[in-house]
């Protein structure tokens, strides 16, 4: 266990024992402590030391930036996971798969362009895409919303598109292909951050040209800021480098060093347990809220269906990262409004340029905030039920 407890805001005391029954749930955010468990369990092995001498350099000794140790371990990672062809390919790490994205963005459009690539994405999607290719602010991208929009104004091919694809997807876990394809002048970034068994069926491993990934939704280190793409073409992989280099000449040696270990640890034997752990905590949550939603009138979440998973070998059931739920009653405009007033704080799925009938809910925290929330759940059902 840990020496010293940090209680979350549902509880109190030296030990975290005594609860606030007037409490909120707070199911925003998508940090994944589900994962917590499992590093306690494996404390010992997942362990890292670090002498002060050790890996002072900017550079390993072949004077590249990144480590050919953890590379390797990525390629691995792949095949027991099933989930993404490698061979061939390129991998670059960056500081979680945020600085990735941003690098994927710059690496795909044009050098001092007078048009300037287009940034689209599907509804639901993840805001990162959108805010940071504004923050940027750069005369050779921008941002244009919905990609099924520019699904018809595809023959213009001077201009480049660059589509992100989320699969399986925040918010809603399902899974996504390109909706713009066919042409030479549109780009994919496929960001699968939560292609992994915990999250969902491996229909096939992923075989396109840009796949995103990250340590935070795989071992749950977020914190470790540490991501990978997996590029096909070199001239792409080469600017993305670049990129890479400029902004902060790769990535930490200390976060590669951590996550390597962490690699190590899941790829021990044959390289299951963590996946058998995540799927099966993932799914008795969703099982449990859906269950609870699927009395209710008022309330649904998504529909994910069962599929034949490559990883199981076999047809599984959903364990999405999140909750996707929907006010079904004309008057509760706002979702979020809704669940606040039943003490239920999640994010509006207004945040995913949605609009406010959807609420995501966090499925991938501590198992503390998951049961309070499932609780709050039950209430704000049982209060239907009652009429009331
Ligand atoms: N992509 C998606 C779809 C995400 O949900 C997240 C994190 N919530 C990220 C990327 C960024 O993750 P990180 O930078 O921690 O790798």
């Amino acid at each position: 266990g840990k020496a010293v407890c940090e209680c979350n805001s549902c509880f109190g005391g030296p030990d975290c024992s005594q609860f606030f029954p007037g409490c909120v749930a707070d199911a925003d955010g998508g940090d994944p402590l589900f994962l917590e468990p499992f590093w306690i369990h494996h404390a010992a092995s997942s362990a890292l030391v670090v002498a002060g001498w050790h890996r002072m350099s900017y550079v390993f000794n072949d004077h590249s930036f990144i480590s050919h140790e953890l590379e390797k371990q990525i390629h691995k990672l792949h095949s027991v996971a099933k989930n993404a062809v490698t061979e061939g390919k390129y991998i670059i790490f960056g500081a979680g798969s945020t600085q990735l994205i941003s690098a994927a963005v710059y690496a795909l459009s044009p050098d001092n362009s007078s048009s300037p690539a287009r940034v689209v994405a599907s509804i639901p999607y993840y805001p990162i895409y959108q805010i940071q290719t504004d923050f940027f602010n750069s005369v050779n991208f921008e941002f244009q919303g919905d990609a099924s929009l520019w699904k018809t104004n595809n023959s213009d091919s001077s201009t480049n598109v660059i589509e992100f694809v989320t699969s399986p997807n925040n918010p809603d876990g399902q899974l996504k292909k390109a909706v713009l394809q066919g042409s030479s002048s549109v780009k994919a970034i496929h960001d699968h951050a939560y292609y992994w068994p915990h999250f969902t069926a491996i229909p096939a491993p992923a075989d396109e040209d840009i796949m995103i990934f990250t340590i935070s939704k795989l071992t749950g280190h977020a914190g470790s800021r540490f991501g990978w793409a997996v590029v096909k073409d070199e001239a792409v992989y080469q600017r993305m480098v670049w990129y890479m280099t400029l902004s902060s000449m790769g990535v930490s040696r200390d976060a590669q060093l951590r996550a390597l270990k962490l690699l190590k640890v899941v790829l021990k034997g044959d390289g299951r347990r963590i996946f058998d752990y995540a799927y099966n905590t993932m799914s008795k949550r969703w099982e449990k809220l859906s269950r609870a939603v699927s009395k209710s009138k008022r309330y649904s979440l998504q529909e994910i269906p069962s599929q034949y998973c490559n990883f199981f070998k076999k047809v599984r059931g959903p364990s999405p990262a999140y909750a996707w739920l929907k006010c079904e009653r004309e008057e509760d405009e706002d979702c979020t409004a809704v669940l606040k007033a039943a003490k239920i704080i999640g994010r509006s799925g207004s945040k995913f340029s949605a609009g406010n009938r959807n609420v995501r809910l966090s499925l991938l925290k501590s198992q503390d905030d998951f049961e309070l929330m499932l609780h709050r759940i039950y209430d704000l059902v049982h209060s239907e039920e009652d009429g009331s």
